[in-house]
């Protein structure tokens, strides 16, 4: 939050922002985007609203992918193809000056195991389930961006590719999903992409206002559980068992030393213990403790410095316990890396539609996205769309029951998007 106040001020004061601001010149092309914006904005509004109400789990986008290409094909896109990774829907639409570049633009569709706590009068309905990270609002965006990019399909050369992707917040134990499984059944090829866009609400930018940066913008996420098995035993008799209790007590703690005493301090790295599970009664030293966890990091040499370690020290922790240690170790998506050269190309665009002092420079987060895999393998440009308002009450944090999306920054969404694929492909 300190962050783009600071970037204001530098923007104020001189510097290079001043100079880029001066060449971020609106052009006819969009003005023509703007007003096809506002004339799709109550659609992207009411669509929105649609997927809040019925909000799906990832891997269960059934009822939002219907929904996506049923308004897909009321626009008259009629190069659909459904089914990819389960519930995702792959759109192309073709530019008629010629062939060219493919340029995809990504949406993601799933919701999470929240039960809402709003108050909307277009609040969930499905109990327990609530889309609590503004997928919906991507979803719609990306269906606005469809609707505009087809009406202005004579002003570009080669293909717009938009991706609607369930399972981003990951799919369920046992199953595969999200942006990986879609790179895996060819999302990327035919034709084969050239640079894909991605966005994300954000609630700590205020409404009108984008964000990204060059290089590394948010962390690689890995998962870990670890069950430590001892010897169920009475707890007034601890020695005639053995306790897993006290030994995941020192595993947790021991694992905090990871970041603070065996990788370098430089370089941002986070191990989190979220779930202890063990026990029945106060009386009873249980037979096993479950641990769960999260590793995050900015860069695959630490990420694979913090896993090496991690496991030494559940290893090793367990065996001066004399307990065992069973662990998994997953990882689920690489940092989400935007291409440098893709981003100062794009940056002027953003400037152009969101205004040039409304375009703030994040400072990389240790969250994660899977959209970190389709980065990992072509050019890539994820951004933060703005929506925090007092005035609605839009200043929860993603994830919380309380989290809302301000509508009045979806068509600044529509617009970005639609901008950045535009420029990328040359249009005129
Ligand atoms: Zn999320
Ligand atoms: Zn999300």
């Amino acid at each position: 939050m300190k962050r783009p106040l600071l970037v204001l001020l530098v923007g104020l004061l001189g510097g290079p922002w001043v100079a880029c601001a001066a060449m971020a010149k609106p052009s006819a092309q969009d003005h023509r985007v703007k007003v096809l914006t506002a004339q799709v904005a109550s659609d992207v509004v009411a669509w929105r609203r649609d997927f809040h109400r019925h909000p799906e789990l990832s891997n269960r986008e059934q009822r939002t992918a219907a929904k996506v290409v049923e308004v897909l094909r009321g626009m008259g896109i009629t190069a659909i193809t459904t089914g990819v990774a389960r519930h995702g829907v792959v759109a192309l639409i073709s530019g008629r000056r010629g062939k060219g570049k493919t340029v995809a633009l990504r949406g993601d569709m799933d919701a999470l195991p929240v039960t809402e706590g709003t108050g909307l009068a277009y609040a969930s309905k499905n109990p327990g389930v609530m889309h609590a990270c503004g997928h919906d609002a991507h979803t719609a965006v990306l269906l606005g961006a469809a609707s505009v990019l087809w009406t202005m399909r004579d002003a570009f050369a080669g293909t717009v590719k938009l991706v609607f992707q369930p399972a981003e917040e990951g799919a369920p134990p046992g199953e595969v999903g999200g942006a990986a499984q879609m790179i895996a059944e060819g999302v990327l090829e035919r034709p084969k992409v050239d640079a894909i866009f991605g966005l994300h609400s954000f609630p700590s930018l205020p409404t009108g206002h984008l964000g990204s940066v060059a290089g590394v913008m948010m962390a690689s996420v890995d998962r870990f559980s670890v069950d430590v098995r001892g010897t169920q035993t009475h707890a007034g008799y601890p020695w005639k068992g053995v306790d897993p209790v006290v030994a995941s007590a020192h595993i947790i703690t021991a694992l905090q030393t990871i970041t603070s005493r065996r990788t370098d301090v430089r370089d941002p790295a986070v191990v989190s213990v979220g779930v202890v599970k063990g026990g029945t009664r106060w009386n009873i030293i249980p037979g096993v403790v479950r641990l769960e966890g999260t590793v995050r990091t900015l860069g695959a040499a630490v990420q694979r410095k913090v896993e090496t370690e991690l496991r030494r020290v559940v290893a090793a922790t367990a065996e001066a316990h004399g307990v065992t240690a069973t662990l998994t170790y997953e990882t689920l998506s690489p940092p989400v890396r935007n291409d440098p050269a893709l981003y100062r190309r794009m940056l002027p665009v953003l400037r152009r539609v969101a205004g040039a002092r409304k375009v703030a420079t994040l400072r990389p987060v240790m969250g994660g996205e899977d959209f970190a895999h389709y980065a990992a393998r072509v050019p890539a440009l994820f951004f933060r769309l703005g929506m925090k308002n007092q005035a609605i009450g839009a200043i929860h944090p993603l994830h919380s029951p309380k989290f809302k999306v301000d509508e009045a920054a979806l068509p600044l969404g529509v617009r970005a998007m639609v901008s950045l694929a535009l420029d990328y492909l040359g249009a005129r």
